[in-house]
């Protein structure tokens, strides 16, 4: 497995708040991102268990599926991929699946859930042994990596004498957030821990990261308060998943010209802008803030020609 601790960044003074970014977007493998930080011990559990295929859910913009199915051309292992026919354009990442030699099959979102289970069958009875990985590498898996990432995090505080006062990025499955939120009260920390919700509402949003905290912090057999506040802050969603506006793409094109850091407009985009609007609205000055760039390089270039 590759040995990574990602960079993290001072960006300076922002909105009067020291901010600092953390590079999940440089993770070394097929452009990096929190699914590929994911995705290696998802393959761990794989290579060890003695799967042979390997089955997951996600959309032609999914950056999951293309680190999925990359992994599993590196082992020379089929991967299937089940998507919804609503979001099956021509991307980067599906062009860079279908490179990979991905099989990818597309039936309507509602026959999502049954279609995958059909298919499962259907290896099985072929004799394969096929590994499932929900979407976005959801799970308790997807969970520890960001365990992971918060100890990471934690080394650079100690070693550079400083406290992160909130960690922002962008939340989608939520499983990214559930890791942060667990690496937090592991270690009894008060950083707070902010996801920007990229499309679900709430309650919704905020109780799938609550179940997912709880459902790894019972697999470590430590018993959760349910009081445990959650941030899943879903006031800069916008309309919806995928959906860019221009205060969004001005902010990707004043990122790539300060920093030289791309974003995209469905995810780190979205979450910077909305964690500029948060910081304003809730006049949070003078503070250490760390925002997380969670990946998806692909989805700038298929930004680029309207930034
Ligand atoms: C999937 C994804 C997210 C959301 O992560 P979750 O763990 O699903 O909440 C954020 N940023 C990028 C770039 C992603 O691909």
């Amino acid at each position: 497995m590759i040995q990574f601790n990602t960079p993290i960044q001072d960006l300076g003074n922002i909105n009067s708040n020291n901010l600092f970014i953390k590079r999940d977007d440089l993770i070394p493998y097929c452009f990096g991102g929190n699914k590929a930080r994911k995705a290696f011990l998802f393959f761990d559990e794989i290579d060890k268990g003695g799967y042979d295929y390997v089955v997951t859910y996600g959309s032609s913009h999914s950056n999951h599926c293309r680190v999925i199915a990359n992994m599993a051309a590196e082992r020379n292992m089929p991967c299937l991929i089940i998507g919804p026919e609503e979001v099956s354009d021509d991307t980067s990442n599906s062009k860079i699946m279908k490179l990979l030699g991905a099989n990818i099959i597309t039936v309507p979102v509602n026959e999502v859930h049954d279609r995958i289970e059909s298919e499962l069958e259907l290896l099985r009875n072929k004799g394969f042994t096929p590994y499932f990985i929900e979407g976005g590498g959801h799970g308790n898996l997807g969970t520890e990596a960001y365990v992971q990432c918060y100890k990471e995090i934690k080394e650079y505080e100690i070693k550079h004498g400083i406290i992160f006062d909130y960690i922002f990025f962008a939340s989608g499955t939520g499983t990214t957030q559930a890791g942060l939120v667990c690496g937090k009260l592991l270690n009894n920390d008060d950083t707070e821990i902010i996801g920007i919700s990229i499309a679900r509402k709430n309650p919704r949003g905020r109780n799938i990261v609550f179940d997912s905290v709880r459902s790894y912090l019972e697999g470590k057999s430590i018993s959760v308060d349910v009081q445990t506040s959650i941030v899943f802050c879903d006031e800069y969603v916008g309309n919806g998943y995928g959906i860019e506006d221009t205060e969004i793409l001005k902010a990707i094109n004043d990122s790539l010209i300060r920093f030289g850091i791309p974003l995209d407009s469905t995810y780190t985009g979205k979450a910077f802008t909305g964690m500029k609007k948060y910081l304003a609205e809730n006049n949070i000055e003078n503070k250490n803030v760390l925002f997380i760039h969670t990946g998806g390089t692909p989805l700038f270039f298929d930004d680029i020609e309207r930034i």
